[in-house]
């Protein structure tokens, strides 16, 4: 591998976990096998014991996945990463490698919807207890940190409302507590935000979103410090079983090629259509780490390289006027999931949280006229005049309805 110390990150995206391989490919091969020929039954005794360098089964390590962890690793700052097969199963792989049975997880409330599921519903049938803070507020945190708590879980810029939290005393207060701190920086990429700079100790993503980039892969990574987490979390993803499959390990690694170039594009586009939707007439507010109306505006100029893709706008006309936006757009895609290059629309309310109820959705921060852009790398103009036009059907489509 030809990344060192001083390898600037955008060389790092084109080089990081290319290793040699027969033949001189310059991509890592796709070694589409589920199990490795031993040389003989004392070398797959040493292979077991870890004396021996190789590969057993593909769900304990694979080359092409291996290739990608090296990489991942080498972009996040991090010792080692291990691949997995969906951002949730990274999640759960992690929490359950850190967590036993009394223990207690701080979470962020902002968080996404499986994740919070995830510990209220499964992690507490095993007597793990958690609590739902609005960690941009370190005092909330402080509030409800007890012995027991062993993780605190914060997605930052957190979903979807974007709130930031500060990761650096978040981790001052889990270190003197004993805890661990596990950041989901799926929003960010380790192209905007190094969590471990700030004493994070354990990285998770969605894969699925700005890392691979191009919307045909769903996959997860956990990222992690030291070779003792490292040991413990490999040995947990290998009884849960949540693995990367190779061949989507090969579409990840290619992607990671672009992710610095991607993220220059996605955050230099969302910036300047966030500033249009703060000037427009339908639009009430607009959230975007990069607005300096944005609450925790000065924690994302110490935590962020850049702004990302990601805007949350609140549209005036409530649910109706969500409805007409995303039936009126034309370039942008209707669709859940993120990070892709092309550009995505979603309005909870009408859409993925409509069954919740006004009730519930208003506590979970989405309000009826929420509405969430992924902004992709096309040119920003064309992206403008779609807004643009659909924002005039909904003003026609309400000043009719009225
Ligand atoms: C999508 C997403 C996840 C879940 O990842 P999957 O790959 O869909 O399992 C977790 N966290 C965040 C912030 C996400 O956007």
């Amino acid at each position: 591998m030809s990344c060192d110390k001083n390898t600037d990150f955008e060389s790092k995206c084109v080089h990081a976990g290319i290793d040699e391989y027969q033949y001189g490919p310059v991509v890592p091969p796709i070694y589409q096998t589920s199990t490795f020929k031993f040389e003989s039954a004392s070398h797959g005794g040493s292979l077991f014991k870890g004396e021996a360098e190789g590969y057993i089964y593909s769900r304990m390590l694979n080359p092409t996945v291996k290739a990608l962890e090296d990489a991942l690793a080498e972009l996040e700052g991090g010792h080692k990463a291990l691949a997995c097969g969906s951002g949730m199963a990274a999640i759960n792989t992690a929490i359950t490698a850190l967590v036993k049975s009394g223990d207690h997880v701080i979470c962020s409330k902002a968080v996404y919807g499986p994740t919070s599921t995830l510990l209220a519903t499964v992690f507490s049938k095993f007597n793990v207890a958690v609590s739902f803070v609005n960690t941009s507020d370190i005092q909330k945190v402080k509030d409800v940190v007890k012995p027991e708590t062993k993780v605190i879980y914060v997605e930052t810029p957190g979903n979807p409302t974007l709130e930031i939290s500060d990761l650096e005393a978040i981790s001052k207060l889990a270190h003197e507590n004993d805890a661990k701190v596990v950041v989901d920086n799926t929003f960010m990429s380790p192209a905007l935000q190094q969590p471990f700079d700030f004493g994070v100790d354990v990285v998770v993503h969605s894969m699925t979103k700005f890392l691979n980039g191009h919307a045909d892969v769903v996959a997860g990574c956990i990222v992690v410090k030291d070779e003792e987490t490292y040991l413990s979390v490999r040995k947990t993803l290998n009884q849960l079983g949540g693995v990367l499959e190779p061949f989507n390990a090969f579409l990840v690694h290619r992607g990671l090629k672009t992710l610095s170039l991607r993220m220059e594009k996605h955050s230099a586009n969302a910036m300047i259509v966030a500033e249009y939707l703060e000037k427009h007439p339908l639009v009430e507010w607009v959230k975007f780490p990069g607005l300096k109306s944005h609450p925790q505006y000065e924690i994302g100029l110490k935590q962020h390289k850049n702004h990302s893709g990601i805007i949350a706008f609140e549209l005036k006309g409530g649910i109706r006027a969500g409805e007409v936006l995303m039936n009126s757009v034309k370039l942008c895609q209707l669709a859940v999931s993120l990070g892709g290059v092309e550009t995505l629309v979603q309005h909870p309310a009408s859409m993925t949280h409509l069954t919740m109820g006004k009730e519930s959705r208003e506590t979970a921060g989405i309000t009826d006229g929420l509405v969430r852009v992924s902004v992709g790398i096309e040119n920003v103009n064309d992206l403008i005049s779609d807004l643009e036009q659909a924002l005039k059907a909904v003003e026609e489509t309400m000043m009719q309805e009225v």
